[in-house]
């Protein structure tokens, strides 16, 4: 039997000096209850908290671990890095080598600037897409996340009115007035927002694959139709791959659905687990960034060389091994089978969404497409479906909206471990 011991006397101490005990909100466990763990060390897709219990992971970091937790070619290249110093606040050979390597991987991106987190990512990519169309709305889709930033921060505004409204206390009025918001695979949504606003909006952003509100795939019809309404419009469309980013493919969802976006935003994978984001594009929007244009936007740390070492080493891998993404898919839908396996046996209602190495469960009886049918899935369920897991070893994102992000480093048995883990949670919350 798991205890918990450790995290617990240290969530109680953290909650002292840190609000929440947490650094981001989800770790809190707010949504399934109880103590969230706290861990110490991981390697492959086995994670180790402090209390000595062990898991598999099916976070990943919420992506970066694609290839596993303390993958050794991104540690050695680390620990030669460090020894040439952590910081330098100017050009090195590597930020060149990155961008040009992220280049090849996405044809359509030109050129790219480097960030510390996908929150500046997204929110740098709207100014720029402002700056270059001199509008000042966008579109966004409910229950898309786009980081914290103020502008992302807005929900669909009440009754007949177009404009957000703020969805935390900070956000001012006027900042949500310039965010319209549709819903996730509808098109005549989005037809309606731009007739309302002719000439007005500057860019539609999205999450090619949607994984924050659990893993919702795009409908085809739906997202050709925006990139066409984008063309017609003279808006910029911007593909949010901070999590499909060398996720789906090499060339992530640009690739895989095969659409291209006029500006993309990466964050996570693309760092190999250290603080990066980045945002790029077709040259001439991109040109308009400061030096060469008019559009401020800056970073200290920005390029930073341990962050490029161990992105540079991580998409490197994933460039010259594209059968990882065969290999991650095959283990997706091998799980997927198992999962499906169980959960028709157990009388549970439910539903499956996945793609590539992107899977979610919803304990729920409507196809999930959207944030309504996905929180359909946020009921008692979820929350002991995650503690049974969590107490057979086996870490799964604690919410119902969230993604799972499979890892290559995962073995077969492991899979199994997992699907047997799912068969005895099931029939522990009958
Ligand atoms: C995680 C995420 C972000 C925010 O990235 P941070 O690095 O947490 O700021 C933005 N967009 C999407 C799609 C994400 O999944």
């Amino acid at each position: 039997m798991y205890q918990y011991k450790r995290s617990s006397e240290l969530f109680d101490a953290s909650k002292k000096y840190i609000p929440g005990g947490v650094n981001s909100p989800v770790r809190a466990f707010n949504s399934v209850g109880g103590t969230p763990v706290f861990f110490e060390k991981a390697s492959g897709s086995v994670m180790t908290d402090v209390d000595g219990n062990d898991y598999i992971d099916y976070i990943g970091s919420w992506g970066p671990m694609i290839l596993g937790h303390a993958h050794r070619p991104i540690i050695d290249a680390i620990k030669i890095a460090v020894d040439h110093s952590t910081s330098f606040g100017a050009p090195t050979e590597l930020e060149y080598k990155i961008a040009e390597l992220i280049s090849s991987m996405a044809p359509n991106v030109d050129m790219v600037r480097m960030v510390n987190s996908g929150t500046e990512a997204c929110m740098s990519a709207i100014r720029v897409a402002r700056g270059y169309t001199k509008r000042d709305k966008f579109i966004k889709f409910v229950g898309c996340y786009h980081g914290h930033s103020d502008s992302f921060l807005i929900k669909a505004g009440s009754g007949a009115s177009t404009f957000g409204e703020p969805n935390s206390p900070g956000v001012t009025a006027g900042t949500a007035k310039d965010t319209l918001t549709a819903e996730y695979n509808d098109l005549d949504g989005v037809k309606r927002l731009i007739e309302d606003n002719p000439n007005e909006i500057a860019a539609i952003i999205i999450e090619p694959v949607a994984g924050n509100m659990g893993c919702v795939l795009p409908n085809m019809d739906f997202l050709k139709g925006i990139r066409q309404l984008c063309t017609d419009h003279g808006i910029l469309l911007i593909f949010d791959e901070v999590m499909t980013g060398f996720r789906l493919a090499p060339g992530g969802a640009q690739e895989f659905l095969g659409i291209d976006a006029d500006l993309v935003t990466y964050g996570k994978v693309i760092g190999g687990g250290m603080p990066v984001g980045a945002y790029g594009g077709r040259r001439e929007i991109m040109e308009i960034v400061s030096p060469v244009g008019p559009v401020y936007q800056a970073g200290t740390l920005s390029g930073n060389p341990i962050a490029m070492t161990a992105g540079y080493t991580l998409l490197r891998e994933l460039n010259d091994n594209p059968n990882i993404y065969q290999e991650l898919s095959k283990k997706t839908v091998y799980l997927k089978e198992g999962l499906e396996k169980v959960l028709s046996e157990s009388g549970f209602s439910y539903r499956i969404n996945s793609i590539g190495s992107m899977i979610s469960i919803f304990f729920t009886d409507v196809d999930v497409v959207d944030f309504n049918s996905a929180a359909t899935a946020n009921n008692d369920k979820f929350p002991q479906f995650f503690h049974e897991m969590l107490k057979r070893g086996i870490y799964l994102p604690p919410s119902s909206f969230e993604s799972y992000f499979l890892s290559n480093s995962l073995t077969y048995e492991q899979l199994d471990k997992t699907i047997n883990a799912c068969r005895e949670s099931l029939d522990a919350m009958k």
